[in-house]
């Protein structure tokens, strides 16, 4: 979306006002971002606790707001970027993890906490037979991918254009291609960082979303090499995009006639209902992978998926898998007792009656105001941007889509004291504790940052 000169202006214009605003409401931060700064590159541990100019940090937070070390109190829609399903410090977590603290944090051997959580996810999966479990995402989805290599046979791996999986080698790449790097035809690998091997991108190919053609072709092509693939049903990179069943049911399909093993990423779309967005959508892969709510908000991940693949793990086959801190009973419980929680009938369609009115009535204040405005939801996640090329469809979209509107939101957005995904690839979550109330309010506020935006307003 290109912006008329006057438009553009006053955009810049309006990020400048709200950079300095927040620098006046978060002094307190930035001295400590400054000091954070001299010891971690940008000043923090992860880039996804990244936002522009710099990052408030946090004093505490309970139920949905955060509060920050200047006294700014933020109503929470990032929920740490959709862990918290029953929001900051829920009483029934923090009695769990009281209960098990004073017994000890973690054991070289196993605790019932493990097969508790375990049996909670088999029984409510329909990919999941067994589960391992791992400390983080990124572990899972490189855990899943080296037992379908061993029980495939086959070293190549698929994934989709502008599909984030974590961090190690093998899916980052295409994650976010520059536009300039993109090409509609052949979508070559795009590594991720300057000199990452280039045996990694022969081993990686690269799909686009919802075009079976390309997918269709690409896949028959490298058959005889091609372990797996593996993809998010319902896109966290595009806001949320779920696929369609259409194209979900296509890749099933075909990765079962061809011996192609498929892992469903769940890290996020797990929290779209008790069996995932696989029990949504009615489609079961070969395996699955689980990250965030799993927790709690402790460290805790998992992948998992038919016996005869997960029986290639050792003790029982050849792919060797630890990590010191996996399984802790600590994370186990807090994820066991959000699980347990979570089972109260109607959970989860509250959660996306509230996603589904926030989203729908911001479109009608867009629309209102002459703002080009998309959204998604499903479940307590949704999503939204800022373009006039109607629904995204895939990373192309995105990469054209246009984001000085978007970063001129959020921040409006924060100085009215609401916090929402500071990317323009996501948006938002709902969690236990959002209310009627917060939906309202934050639509009032909604109202005000469009009045100012919008181009009626030049
Ligand atoms: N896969 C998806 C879809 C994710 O959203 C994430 C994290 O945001 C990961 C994998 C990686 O998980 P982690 O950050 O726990 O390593």
């Amino acid at each position: 979306m290109k912006h008329n000169i006057p438009m553009q202006e006053k955009l810049n214009k309006l990020l400048e006002e709200q950079n300095k605003n927040y620098l006046s409401n978060t002094k307190n931060s930035f001295t400590k971002h400054k000091t954070a700064t001299k010891v971690m590159p940008g000043g923090n541990t992860r880039t996804t606790q990244w936002m522009d100019p710099y990052p408030f940090f946090v004093d505490k937070a309970e139920g949905m707001y955060i509060y920050d070390i200047d006294e700014n109190k933020y109503l929470d829609f990032m929920l740490n970027a959709t862990t918290l399903i029953l929001g900051h410090a829920n009483p029934k977590i923090m009695s769990a993890l009281a209960n098990q603290i004073n017994d000890g944090t973690v054991y070289s051997v196993p605790t019932d906490g493990q097969t508790k959580l375990a049996n909670i996810l088999v029984d409510r999966i329909p990919s999941m037979e067994k589960v391992r479990f791992t400390n983080s995402g990124t572990e899972a989805t490189m855990m899943a991918i080296m037992a379908a290599r061993s029980f495939t046979k086959k070293t190549k791996i698929a994934k989709f254009e502008g599909g984030y999986h974590g961090t190690h080698e093998h899916v980052s790449v295409s994650v976010y291609p520059k536009k300039d790097d993109l090409n509609p035809e052949t979508h070559p690998g795009v590594p991720e960082y300057s000199y990452q091997p280039p045996s990694v991108l022969e081993d990686v190919i690269v799909l686009p979303y919802n075009d079976k053609d390309k997918c269709e072709t690409l896949i028959t092509k490298f058959k005889n090499d091609l372990s797996c693939i593996i993809m998010e049903p319902i896109v966290s990179n595009f806001g949320y995009l779920p696929l369609d069943i259409d194209f979900l049911e296509f890749i099933r399909n075909i990765t079962e006639e061809l011996g192609i093993v498929l892992i469903f990423d769940e890290i996020q779309s797990f929290r779209v209902s008790k069996g995932g967005a696989q029990e949504t959508f009615g489609i079961t892969p070969d395996m699955t992978t689980l990250g965030k709510i799993i927790g709690g908000g402790l460290p805790a991940a998992a992948f998992g998926g038919r016996d005869k693949i997960m029986s290639y793990l050792s003790p029982e086959g050849p792919v060797y898998q630890a990590g010191t801190l996996s399984g802790n009973p600590i994370a186990m419980n807090a994820g066991y007792t959000t699980l347990k929680y979570i089972e109260k009938p109607g959970f989860f369609e509250k959660l996306h009656l509230q996603s589904e009115k926030l989203m729908l009535e911001m479109k009608k204040i867009a629309s209102k105001n002459k703002i080009p405005f998309e959204v998604v939801f499903e479940g307590g996640m949704f999503g939204f941007s800022f373009t006039e090329n109607g629904p995204i469809k895939n990373y192309n979209d995105i990469a054209n889509s246009e984001t000085s509107l978007f970063k001129e939101f959020f921040h409006s957005m924060l100085k009215e004291n609401i916090y929402f995904a500071p990317s323009a690839f996501e948006a938002g979550f709902m969690s236990s504790e959002h209310t009627e109330r917060e939906i309202d309010s934050t639509l009032s506020a909604v109202e005000k940052v469009f009045k100012k935006i919008s181009k009626k307003s030049i």
